[in-house]
């Protein structure tokens, strides 16, 4: 059975990129009825907060990314990475080392110096040690890298990659207070969790070989790899905060729909031919490796809002003010007071383009600013004044519906021989004490008839 994780570090929030290695993950597991893994690793203490771990968890809810098994935290997990590593140390593949930090500082200088990479050097090897360990020391245990040979994969994106051994160096798997390094915890882990598919970004395409090598070394079946390239801002850089908002619930709070987020984000470094637009159902049904791209992807906010836009409009106004209730519920209910909201959304939702102006813009209809003294003198006074006099009369006796409205329009325009404008525009002022909106006609039958005689009556009288 396919299992896939993600295995975020809960050092900062939730980011863009991190929601598509998410998105990848849950997909691919979802596609072939497999499991999708939620691991926090947590074993950076000095970064690692439990408010990243609840960004987390929040932002992966709200896009729908349900996890099927976790989330498990690494720092309870600390007896099984010792006992893996004592595991190791028995069978030859690891080892403790007692070299002090002076100490390989001195190496790494010495090493420099020389013009060379600067590399553990395998003091503490047991052939190297001779059995002289400093008392008082903690050790840390490190993995005996092998020697010769390379390790050859095949990434399911980047296709076949060698690196030779000679490359890599004896890493420190567990730290003097056992806590398991980064590449420890993640094969223990995803051995443990018998993990099929790792899908993550290309920044630890270089960790691989190191952990193909403890894998073999624990006799463990290998996962498949697919390593995802990044993200980059318009300016070619890696996406950070310095392109605006990189957090997921930042989109959340600015109105954006979580399915047109990933969306975004799963057109972002993946294609299904020319298709743009698609619902979460498509996505998982289309969604394979081979069509991850091979180069980065660069993020362009104006295409993500476009993309919510089309999202929006596609969607049915019931469906759309039920999202509103849900998303923004103190402002829907004093929307609510004022009007219908369906029929108020349905009326301005060729015009917006994130749930945030639809929110604004009800509020403004549902508590509208008194008309400012310009707009009120142009449109309010005069005959505008005695025009929204007639209209108030007409209106108290029309059926409550965009072409009830229409109708009492059309008769003062008749009985006093005006154009449209000359009605509609001190009736648009009244009512929403602006001089631009959607058409008129449908926000004032969708506003509640004594909302809109009381905005009136006010000016008349
Ligand atoms: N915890 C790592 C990170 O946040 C990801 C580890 C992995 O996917 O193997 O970058």
């Amino acid at each position: 059975m396919v299992r896939t994780r993600f295995a975020p570090s809960p050092t900062g929030y939730l980011h863009l990129g991190g929601a598509r290695t998410a998105l990848y993950s849950w997909a691919f597991a979802r596609k072939h009825g497999g499991q999708f893994i939620l691991r926090i690793e947590d074993t950076d203490l000095e970064r690692s907060t439990q408010a990243s771990v609840q960004a987390i968890l929040d932002g992966m809810t709200w896009l729908g990314l349900a996890w099927d098994e976790g989330p498990y935290y690494q720092m309870q997990r600390l007896d099984r990475y010792r006992e893996v590593a004592e595991e190791l140390i028995r069978a030859g593949h690891a080892y403790y080392c007692y070299a002090s930090k002076e100490e390989l500082e001195a190496l790494r200088e010495a090493q420099r110096a020389r013009g060379e990479k600067p590399r553990y050097d395998g003091r503490w090897r047991p052939e190297n040690a001779r059995g002289k360990t400093p008392p008082g020391v903690e050790p840390v245990v490190r993995f005996r890298n092998p020697d010769e040979g390379e390790v050859v994969f095949e990434d399911l994106v980047k296709g076949l990659i060698t690196v030779s051994n000679s490359e890599l160096d004896d890493l420190v798997i567990l730290r003097a207070d056992g806590v398991p390094t980064y590449n420890f915890g993640v094969i223990v882990d995803d051995l443990d969790m018998r993990i099929t598919h790792v899908i993550r970004g290309d920044d630890h395409v270089n960790n691989t070989p190191r952990q193909i090598n403890m894998l073999r070394a624990l006799g463990a079946p290998l996962p498949k790899y697919a390593h995802v390239p990044m993200i980059l801002g318009a300016d070619g850089e890696r996406l950070s905060k310095r392109h605006g908002a990189v957090s997921v619930l930042q989109y959340r709070d600015d109105g954006y729909f979580p399915e047109a987020l990933l969306n975004y984000l799963a057109r972002l470094g993946w294609s299904h031919g020319d298709d743009e637009i698609f619902t979460m159902e498509q996505f998982v049904e289309w969604f394979d490796l081979e069509h991850i791209s091979r180069s980065p992807a660069r993020f362009d906010p104006g295409k993500l809002r476009w993309l919510n836009g089309e999202h929006l409009r596609r969607m049915s106004p019931q469906a759309l003010a039920a999202r509103l209730a849900r998303e923004r519920p103190e402002v829907f209910a004093r929307i609510e007071r004022a009007m219908d909201v369906v029929a108020m959304t349905a009326a301005v939702q060729a015009s917006i383009t994130l749930l945030s102006e639809l929110a604004t813009l009800l509020l403004a209809f549902a508590e509208p600013p008194a008309p400012d003294r310009a707009l009120g003198d142009q449109h309010l006074s005069g005959q505008g004044r005695e025009v929204l006099g007639e209209l108030l009369e007409r209106l108290r006796a029309a059926q409550w519906t965009p072409e009830g409205v229409k109708r009492a329009a059309q008769e003062v325009m008749a009985a006093r021989s005006l154009k449209m404008p000359q009605v509609m525009m001190p009736l648009r002022v009244a009512v929403t004490g602006r001089e631009k909106t959607p058409d008129i006609v449908a926000i004032v039958a969708a506003l509640k008839r004594e909302v809109v005689l009381e905005r009136i009556e006010r000016i008349v009288a």
